[in-house]
């Protein structure tokens, strides 16, 4: 008993979210030898390489027992007297990020945007702005997933009063506020989300839309130990793992898998869980925009399901093309139920 791509395609039965939650390898992935303009993703590990701080950090006069970014931002961060160059450090990090630009032929970040409704979710940790210039340049034609910042994001601004989030300098459709960037450097070990209103409100909805996810995709996040708050949240917001054990959870990394297994456990049910180490792998690039409806028809029809795998080498028309055809079925679904 098989479902066809084309059956497959048909279907529109999935009305909960699938949650997607990248970390700094998806976009080291998505470019791994740069930007548009050939401007390197730093991971945590070579941080200070990559964008070139050497010379600022030995300005602090200190020894840092680690390379590991996030602790040397915290002991600088200590220091008072270190403001000065504190804030040139927030200042070159959050310019470096601010200037990265999506290439202009279709990338991992459109393939990825373009595959999940707007029932689904994305958190990012990420500073950079390509999940941001990605919705944009495909959300005129489609609806695509809703999306949360939960370390803050160069193209993110907030009005101070808290009326709204939007395009960094734009303007607060309530009170005319200039949209303000959000800080995105915090000391780890004062790494308290909720001290934040803008990101407290970003985790308070990941945790809303756990509960009911059907699916977790965790693609190139490290869960660094020294990030002991993230995980917690993560954790407490998908709940007990035996009451979880039909939801599938699917890890996109280049570690090995036992490395993977053993910092993800607590949300690993026994049978319900995989590792790709290429997000052209996953449930998402072979089910795109139905990834609910693969996943019932195998867990819960017990059926084979053929793959649905999304053009990859295709430009922008054709993609657009490809994609339309779903979401054609999706539009007349909704209009038949309405
Ligand atoms: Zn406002």
């Amino acid at each position: 008993m098989e479902v066809s791509a084309e059956e497959e395609i048909n279907q529109i039965k999935m009305g909960k979210p699938h949650v997607v939650i990248l970390g700094a390898g998806a976009s080291y992935a998505a470019f791994p030898d740069g930007d548009k303009n050939g401007r390197k993703l730093p991971l945590m590990k070579n941080f200070i390489e990559t964008l070139g701080l050497e010379e600022l950090i030995t300005r602090t006069g200190l020894n840092f027992p680690s390379s590991n970014f996030e602790n040397i931002y915290s002991l600088i961060y200590e220091d008072s007297k270190l403001l000065d160059i504190r804030e040139e450090l927030e200042a070159i990090v959050y310019g470096y990020f601010r200037n990265m630009e999506l290439p202009d032929e279709p990338t991992l970040y459109d393939h990825l945007v373009l595959s999940l409704r707007n029932k689904d979710f994305i958190a990012t940790f990420n500073w950079d702005p390509f999940l941001i210039q990605a919705i944009r340049r495909n959300g005129a034609k489609f609806k695509l997933p809703r999306v949360l910042f939960l370390h803050g994001n160069v193209e993110v601004g907030y009005c101070v009063d808290g009326h709204v989030m939007g395009n960094n300098g734009g303007f607060c459709r309530h009170c005319g506020n200039i949209l303000t960037p959000k800080k995105l450097l915090y000391p780890i070990g004062e790494k308290n989300y909720h001290l934040d209103e803008f990101i407290s409100r970003q985790w308070a909805t990941l945790e809303d839309v756990l509960k009911h996810a059907f699916m977790v995709t965790i693609f190139g996040y490290g869960a660094p130990t020294s990030d002991a708050s993230a995980i917690k949240l993560l954790k407490n917001a998908w709940g007990n793992i035996n009451n979880r054990s039909m939801e599938e959870f699917e890890i996109i990394d280049t570690r090995e898998e036992d490395d993977l297994r053993e910092t993800w456990s607590p949300f690993i049910h026994t049978h319900h869980y995989r590792v790709e180490n290429s997000f052209y792998n996953s449930w998402i690039a072979n089910h795109p925009r139905r990834t609910g409806e693969a996943y019932l028809n195998q867990f819960y029809e017990a059926m084979f399901i053929e793959n649905n795998p999304l053009p990859k080498k295709a430009g922008f028309q054709e993609l657009w093309e490809w994609y339309n055809k779903l979401q054609e079925i999706e539009v007349a679904v909704q209009m038949a139920n309405s």
